[in-house]
C-alpha cells in the first residue's frame, strides 16, 4: 500500500485548514482557487489605478494649491495667474480691454471664474 503524504495547509482564500495532496496546493477547493484568483486580479487593478493616481498627482498641473483654486468661484488676479498660467499684466490688460469683467473688494480685484471660461468658449 502506497504511503500518501498528507500536508495540512490553510486555504489562501477562505482560511480553512485542509489536507493537501500536493505541496503546491494552496486552496481547499477549486472554487476557492477561482475566487481568490478573481480577488487578486481585482487588487492588481486597484493597485494599478492607485499608481496611476500617484503619477498624475506628481504632475505640475494637479498641485494641491491649483486644486483649491480650481474650485473657487471668484479669483484674485494672483489666482488667475496661477490657474491659467498668465501674467498679472495679461490679467489687467484683459480687464482694461473689457474682455473680462472684474469687481473690486477694497483694493483687491476679484474676477468671476465665468469671465475666464467665457474667453475659452
Ligand atoms: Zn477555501
Amino acid at each position: 500500500m502506497a504511503y500518501q503524504i498528507q500536508i495540512p495547509r490553510t486555504c489562501l482564500y477562505c482560511g480553512k485548514v485542509f489536507i493537501a495532496q500536493k505541496t503546491v496546493t494552496k486552496y481547499c477547493s477549486h472554487k476557492c482557487n477561482q475566487r481568490h484568483y478573481k480577488v487578486l486580479k481585482r487588487q492588481e487593478k486597484i493597485q494599478q489605478t492607485l499608481e496611476d493616481d500617484k503619477r498624475t498627482a506628481t504632475e505640475p498641473t494637479t498641485l494641491p494649491s491649483t486644486k483649491s483654486i480650481g474650485s473657487r468661484e471668484y479669483l484674485s488676479v494672483a489666482d488667475a495667474c496661477e490657474l491659467y498660467g498668465i501674467s498679472r499684466f495679461t490679467v489687467y490688460r484683459l480687464i482694461d480691454s473689457g474682455k473680462i469683467a472684474a469687481g473690486k473688494i477694497g483694493r483687491r480685484t476679484i474676477i468671476p471664474r465665468s469671465e475666464f471660461t467665457k474667453l475659452f468658449s
